[in-house]
């Protein structure tokens, strides 16, 4: 193999080699998930040193938007803080009784508090409106990377917010291809080389530079599971235009997958629209897919026979899946059985099992794999390895302002690496924000064992599946 690798190699040998020299290119880069900005920094440590401090702060965090008068916020600091005052250090409970709320001081408070949580969320959101987004995916390609643009927002409560979706949606693919496809090609993001051996004549395929995230829920008020018909007629009916802007400006749409009561309802909406007549051969389409759910399995097996019965592929982003905490809390109100997996090591089991899956199924199914976690990575570089895939069939993906040392490393082995690129307000970009917060400062997180508490690396490069021999502990750091 060109890059001195064995074919032969056994796959745990090789995932540990490809993550050896992800961690050595690694080196030196600092305490990366953040941007070095001390005071956050400081902030992210205490907080996460505190679990009943991190959740007041994200509480702050999450309805700061909505409050507008000094007197507000500062009422809100008291109050949350002080829910976990046993916690805070002495001066900081002084501090906290004194805190001025009128007048100029109470003003200044006031506005450094909205200012530092402006400046969090501007390290995972790329800009305020479509301008500062092109702005930032100009920046990625600098760096060799590829994007995807998220539209922020959550629940659409009315249909006017699901019209505004439909729109921002269509002004995005417009404006974005307008501009995105008359830069200077970059052939390690912009070709692929093709999965599967090249038959006479075939060459690399183009991959599409504009590439939009949409979630289904944001076009349709009452997106339903109780009534997939009508929900699936009424989302159908608004994302129709998108799919055929798009792909009149050879755009690619990912459809993202939300919480998993809309699981089912999404594959569906997902699978009865690329049936249609118009889309039927369009192969610029994905889905995510999350591996922390029980029955994913079955769902991506479900999907290659579908691709296979369509005639034409799609691309399946494997995530891990983003609402642990919400569907372990509502499945245990619910008295209901959890959908997703209970220990930290069987997700990234069955992410490596999937991801096996995926690229054994690549004539049907495209993988992307979204990660930040260095072996779940390596072990997919190993994996394309061992199917002799070049560099480039497989995508990588990760999230805008995360990691990002580790996209450098992934682009600098030729691999094609694009950034989940979010944009918007901040108001509706809290519910995302305080999500990417609690993600970086988890127990589990990958990215907080491995820049922030020093885990050795031998020990992150670890295989999931021997987890529960060395301790049923699914904490990185028990695991020594
Ligand atoms: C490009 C991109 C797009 C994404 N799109 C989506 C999307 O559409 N939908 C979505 O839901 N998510 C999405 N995500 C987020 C993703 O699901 C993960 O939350 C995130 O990437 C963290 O996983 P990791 O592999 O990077 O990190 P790791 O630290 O290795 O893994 C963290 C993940 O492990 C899982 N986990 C944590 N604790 C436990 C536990 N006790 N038991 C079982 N599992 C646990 C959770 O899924 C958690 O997010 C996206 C991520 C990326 C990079």
């Amino acid at each position: 193999m060109a890059d001195g690798r064995e074919w032969t190699a056994d796959v745990e040998t090789l995932t540990r080699s490809y993550g050896r020299e992800i961690f050595a290119r690694l080196e030196g880069s600092g305490p990366v998930p953040f941007a070095p900005s001390w005071w956050d920094e400081r902030l992210m440590e205490w907080s996460m040193g505190n679990e009943a401090v991190k959740l007041q702060l994200f509480r702050f965090v999450d309805v700061l938007p909505m409050l507008h008068t000094p007197e507000a916020i500062v009422r809100h600091l008291r109050e949350y803080f002080g829910e976990a005052r046993e916690r805070l250090p002495g001066w900081l409970r002084w501090g906290l009784r004194r805190l001025p709320s009128r007048g100029i001081l109470g003003r200044l408070l006031a506005a450094l508090a909205y200012r530092s949580a402006e400046r969090l969320a501007r390290k995972f959101i790329a800009g305020a409106n479509l301008a500062e987004a092109l702005e930032a995916v100009a920046r990625l390609r600098q760096r060799s990377l590829a994007f995807t643009i998220d539209r922020l927002g959550e629940a659409t409560i009315t249909e006017q917010e699901a019209e505004q979706a439909q729109a921002d949606y269509l002004e995005l693919i417009h404006g974005l291809s307008r501009q995105v496809n008359r830069w200077k090609t970059n052939d390690l993001i912009d070709y692929a080389p093709l999965s599967l051996p090249k038959k006479n004549g075939e060459e690399d395929r183009e991959v599409p530079r504009v590439n939009v995230s949409v979630k289904l829920s944001a076009l349709y008020s009452q997106f339903d599971p109780i009534d997939p018909e009508g929900t699936s007629w009424a989302v159908r009916r608004r994302l129709r235009p998108i799919l055929h802007a798009a792909r009149e400006r050879a755009a690619f749409v990912n459809i993202d997958m939300e919480q998993y009561a809309f699981k089912d309802l999404t594959l569906q909406i997902f699978r009865e629209i690329l049936e249609e007549p118009d889309f039927r051969d369009w192969p610029n389409v994905g889905i995510a897919i999350q591996a922390y759910l029980r029955d994913t399995a079955g769902d991506l097996e479900e999907l290659a026979a579908w691709a296979q019965r369509r005639g034409t592929p799609v691309t399946v982003r494997l995530v891990k899946g983003a609402y642990w905490d919400y569907e372990t809390i509502v499945a245990a109100q619910m008295g209901w059985p959890t959908p997703v997996w209970s220990q930290k090591w069987q997700t990234d089991a069955n992410y490596e099992r999937l991801t096996k899956f995926l690229i054994a199924q690549r004539r049907w199914l495209n993988p992307a794999l979204a990660s930040h976690n260095v072996r779940s990575l390596a072990h997919a570089l190993a994996l394309a390895h061992i199917h002799g895939l070049p560099p480039g069939a497989v995508e990588y993906q990760m999230l805008y302002g995360m990691a990002e040392p580790i996209k450098d490393a992934l682009v600098a082995l030729g691999q094609r690496v694009r950034v989940y690129t979010p944009y918007g307000q901040l108001l509706p970009g809290m519910a995302y924000l305080v999500r990417r917060l609690l993600e970086n400062t988890a127990n589990e997180s990958f990215l907080r064992a491995s820049f922030m508490e020093h885990v050795p690396e031998e020990q992150l490069l670890r295989n999931p599946l021997e987890v529960p021999a060395h301790s049923r502990e699914n904490d990185y750091t028990a695991l020594g």
